[in-house]
């Protein structure tokens, strides 16, 4: 399972940080860090997530009002 983080669309409201450790809040640039993560192209950050913080990345990407977080399988299907 891997997230896809698309940090231009995030607004740092910072849900994501509440439900994942893997967020951070970047209060400088008022937007969420995700860490461990590569920057796939511009902005666009990605990461694969342990199998014991399954849960949390999905109950992380639920909880972004601009659905700036997307979990994949490692196939490539999106399961949020
Ligand atoms: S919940 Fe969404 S908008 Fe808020 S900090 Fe996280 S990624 Fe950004």
């Amino acid at each position: 399972m891997y997230v896809e983080f698309d940090r231009d669309t995030c607004v740092g409201m910072f849900q994501c940080v509440a439900e994942w450790d893997a967020f951070e809040k970047d209060l400088n640039d008022g937007k969420a860090d995700l860490n461990g993560s590569e920057e796939e192209s511009e902005d666009l950050f990605v990461v694969e997530v342990p199998d014991d913080e399954e849960l949390d990345a999905k109950f992380a990407a639920r909880s972004c009002p601009v659905d700036a977080i997307e979990v994949y399988e490692d196939d490539g299907e999106q399961v949020v």
